[in-house]
């Protein structure tokens, strides 16, 4: 019965430590966020002892009444928060998510239609060392090399070229809303299942802030620790027509036991999802990447080559291109680092440097929205990035200014 730091004081420091990192420093990684107490309450429970294979009222293990009770919440709230017919909460993160979703409507050696990784498609959309490039016939579509923007005349072409049996729609680096109806026609048109990954913009969805893949996909998948803010892991979403498949391709197909502390975490984030003050900070977050972006498109950012990938963003993400700047993207990522910012370098459509150096940086907003960053905070945060990218930059009045931002807004205040 020892606490964490009595039994493991060497885990315990590191623990520590990385509470102290995201409180004073400025977390903008586009994918992550800050889960409220309420949730990691829910993961660190005594749920997390109990085996539960099977489904809520059908399980292959004796004493899951109560886990029923969280996991039929957790579906309940999902399918509501979304309006689908059916949801799996069981996937322990998002690429078993897509790969249990794959698993159910497609056969090995089928063909799948997905967005190209280095045009911000993910890893399981059909990257070649990845079971999605392993497993199936991979066919990818591209951005438009002027708008940047997804080529829907590509995507139709080539679905009308290869037939594939499952187009994948959705991102991880992609700083624009995506056409579900039109992909959707074309799935039509070729006898093709869609499936709509929308890990990173999920939580806008459920605020009413972008459009709603769930009306047009057969099959929805997402993250719960992106911009939806919840635990780490993963949700199937998908008509009632394919429940059955979604059900036996996560369990037995692709996984045992389900984490039953973390669908009870996944609950209490969706409940989070469904309220006022969820929609409040999803708009901050829009208005946070709105700032950034239109802040490095200014002149004196212009002069050194730094731009903004399609000249703005309808997302929680600003997509930076260094192509033209003498920074590559590791060396803008170090720099940010030192003055206390947290983002990712990424490659970026055409990229000429590799892809350990890249030449985009990807920044985000949720995590500093959740923390009660205002747009002139935001502001404040464009202007710091700014600066850092220009050459002459002064770190420490910078790692100041990041000092001060991120005392004004504290995080986890009643953590230590
Ligand atoms: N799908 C998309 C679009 C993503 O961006 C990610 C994560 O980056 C995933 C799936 C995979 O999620 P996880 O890291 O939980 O496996």
């Amino acid at each position: 019965n020892s606490s964490l730091h009595e039994l493991d004081p060497d885990v315990a420091a590191a623990v520590d430590a990385e509470l102290h990192r995201q409180q004073s420093t400025l977390e903008m990684i586009a994918s992550e966020n800050f889960a409220p107490v309420a949730v990691m309450e829910a993961q660190g429970s005594v749920l997390t002892n109990k085996y539960a294979e099977g489904y809520p009222g059908r399980r292959y293990y004796g004493g899951c009444e109560h886990v029923d009770v969280v996991e039929q919440i957790a579906i309940d709230r999902i399918k509501a928060l979304f309006g689908a017919e059916h949801a799996n909460v069981q996937p322990h993160s998002g690429a078993q998510a897509n790969a249990a979703a794959m698993f159910a409507l497609l056969s090995p050696g089928d063909t799948i239609l997905g967005l190209n990784l280095a045009h911000g498609g993910h890893l399981t959309h059909g990257m070649k060392i990845n079971f999605s490039g392993k497993l199936y016939n991979v066919v990818a579509y591209h951005v438009d090399e002027q708008t940047n923007r997804v080529d829907m005349d590509e995507v139709e072409r080539l679905a009308k070229e290869h037939r594939p049996k499952l187009i994948v729609a959705g991102w991880s680096a992609y700083p624009r809303q995506l056409d579900f109806a039109a992909f959707r026609r074309i799935a039509d048109e070729v006898g093709a299942y869609l499936m709509v990954d929308m890990a990173h913009f999920a939580g806008l969805v459920a605020a009413g802030l972008h459009p709603n893949p769930v009306p047009h996909a057969h099959v929805v998948t997402t993250t719960t620790h992106k911009t939806l803010g919840g635990p780490r892991g993963g949700v199937i979403l998908s008509t009632a027509e394919l429940a059955k498949k979604i059900n036996s391709a996560v369990f037995p197909g692709q996984q045992g036991g389900p984490l039953e502390h973390v669908i009870a975490a996944k609950a209490v984030s969706f409940k989070v999802a469904a309220s006022e003050e969820f929609k409040e900070r999803q708009q901050r977050t829009l208005e946070g990447a709105k700032i950034l972006a239109e802040r490095l498109v200014r002149d004196d950012v212009a002069e050194v080559g730094v731009s903004v990938l399609s000249g703005g963003t309808d997302v929680h993400l600003v997509l930076v291109d260094l192509r033209n700047s003498e920074l590559d993207g590791q060396q803008a990522e170090d720099r940010l680092h030192e003055v206390g910012i947290t983002v990712n370098r990424n490659a970026i459509p055409n990229d000429p440097r590799p892809p350990m150096v890249t030449s985009g940086l990807r920044i985000g907003t949720p995590a500093l929205a959740t923390r009660g960053f205002q747009a002139e905070d935001f502001r404040e945060v464009a202007d710091i990035i700014a600066e850092a990218l220009k050459p002459g930059f002064d770190v420490e009045d910078l790692r100041g200014r990041v000092t001060a931002l991120a005392a004004k807004h504290p995080l986890y205040p009643g953590l230590k």
